[in-house]
């Protein structure tokens, strides 16, 4: 098939890729001439495990390219996907505004009958809108479908080549049937194509996002209180977690939820909630939880060297919201270090890949930056894990203790064991436990 996909970032990006890995000739679209640029020069403008290969082959192979000219994506595409980004509003709803214009320019050069694709995360009603900005500008026939996207970042190519399900919310017998043929290489192994309507496929993403930041602000209130009874939360979450009603993934304790979903989808929810006339309690409790929970290690220093920290430095290991990714997006590490620095604390950071994602857009030339995880030890009075890539699970404790002025870590993903630290002479904080 051939298709378009507009808006080249963790969505867009990878979505064209395996879509073009499964044989349809594919045009990537953005409006940032710099990251079209990077792509057409054989750039990856994102770190994302497998991504780079996967898309060399395909530009290779002559299935995918990139483009900033509408003109150029459209008129011959059968299927277009809009991936553009959702921000939030001032008011928490989600930020349209990208949306509709991509909608729109689709709609100038569309030639034939086009099945235009929301694969953003959009609050519910949204097809709807997309479907009158269309109209609005041609007279063609079309149809607007609704396939949410539930990949994870980090694990982004394998989520989209293997998905749980794919959810498509449409109104027409011939829509349903593109997709189908579309996803069919992606679903060999029985997992289930779910066809409902717009709305529910809308309000679908939205739900599942919010239940998972539901669970991870419920573990930190079990770790909180774990803290103040004298439990561990890493027993709790596998005592509980073997019940099979509850399941054990996504019950891990730490320092909040960030990323650029999570959040924006949790406020986006209690928002379109409001505007129905409804006070969505729970979320609102989510989203209140996880900003406390953001600052606990900042807490947790304050608790262990007193509230003025000037003079002092500190270690600070993980950067990105989550392993395995350079996205900064309401990263935990950003509110820690804030708080840190506004005490009169200095940092030096390290992060396998979001160093220059911090650089440029987060935190500046205000921290130092260190080229190795030891490195970022030398002198300081404390280290502090922040994000749980692989490479921190198992440093050499010793040479840890040798680089650091006073031997504390706080520990904001619970990778360590406390007891094995405090046989090593560590003062150690953990989120719970
Ligand atoms: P992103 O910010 O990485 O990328 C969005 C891209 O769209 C940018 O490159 C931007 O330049 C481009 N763009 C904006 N307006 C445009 C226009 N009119 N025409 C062409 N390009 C335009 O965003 P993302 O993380 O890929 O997220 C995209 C959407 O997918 C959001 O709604 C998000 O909530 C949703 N989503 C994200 C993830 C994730 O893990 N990142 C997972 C599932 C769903």
């Amino acid at each position: 098939m051939r298709i378009a996909v507009i808006g080249t970032g963790y969505v867009g990006l990878v979505a064209g890729t395996c879509f073009a890995e499964s044989g349809n000739d594919v045009v990537c679209l953005d409006i940032d001439e710099r990251k079209i640029e990077r792509l057409q020069a054989g750039e990856i403008p994102i770190y994302e495990p497998g991504l780079e290969e996967l898309l060399r082959r395909n530009v290779h192979d002559g299935r995918l390219r990139f483009t900033t000219s509408y003109a150029e994506a459209i008129p011959q595409a059968q299927v277009v996907f809009i991936a553009v980004g959702t921000p939030p509003g001032e008011d928490g709803s989600a930020d349209l505004r990208y949306v509709l214009a991509a909608a729109r320019s689709i709609a100038e050069h569309m030639r034939d009958y086009t099945v235009i694709v929301d694969k953003s995360t959009v609050p519910v009603g949204t097809a709807a809108k997309v479907a009158e900005a269309v109209r609005g500008v041609t007279e063609l026939p079309f149809d607007v479908v609704s396939n949410p996207e539930f990949l994870k970042e980090g694990a982004a190519i394998d989520d989209f080549m293997k998905p749980d399900r794919v959810v498509i919310g449409a109104t027409s017998q011939r829509a349903f049937e593109v997709m189908d043929e579309l996803y069919a290489p992606f679903v060999r192994t029985g997992n289930p194509i779910l066809r409902m309507d717009t709305a529910s496929a809308e309000l679908t993403k939205y739900a599942a996002n919010a239940m998972l930041a539901t669970r991870i602000s419920f573990m930190n209130e079990v770790a909180n209180i774990c803290n103040r009874v004298g439990a561990d939360v890493d027993l709790v979450r596998k005592g509980i977690g073997t019940d099979e009603r509850i399941g054990s993934r996504f019950l891990f304790a730490g320092v909040g939820y960030g990323g650029s979903c999570f959040p924006k989808d949790v406020k986006a929810v209690v928002k379109t909630a409001a505007e129905h006339g409804y006070d969505f309690r729970i979320l609102k409790a989510v989203e209140d939880v996880n900003e406390t929970q953001k600052r606990l290690l900042y807490d947790l220093v304050v608790g262990h060297f007193g509230s003025d920290l000037s003079g002092r430095r500190f270690a600070v290991w993980g950067l990105a919201f989550k392993p395995n990714t350079d996205d900064m997006r309401e990263a935990p590490a950003v509110v820690v270090i804030e708080a840190l620095l506004a005490a009169g604390a200095s940092v030096c950071a390290f992060d396998p890949e979001a160093v220059e994602e911090a650089r440029a857009h987060h935190l500046g030339d205000r921290i130092d930056y260190a080229d190795k995880p030891m490195d970022a030890l030398k002198g300081a009075d404390g280290l502090i894990l922040v994000t749980e890539w692989n490479e921190f699970r198992r440093p050499d404790f010793e040479a840890v203790k040798q680089q650091l002025k006073t031997p504390v870590v706080f520990d904001g993903r619970n990778i360590y064991r406390r007891k094995t630290l405090e046989q090593l002479g560590f003062t150690y904080y953990g989120i719970g436990c």
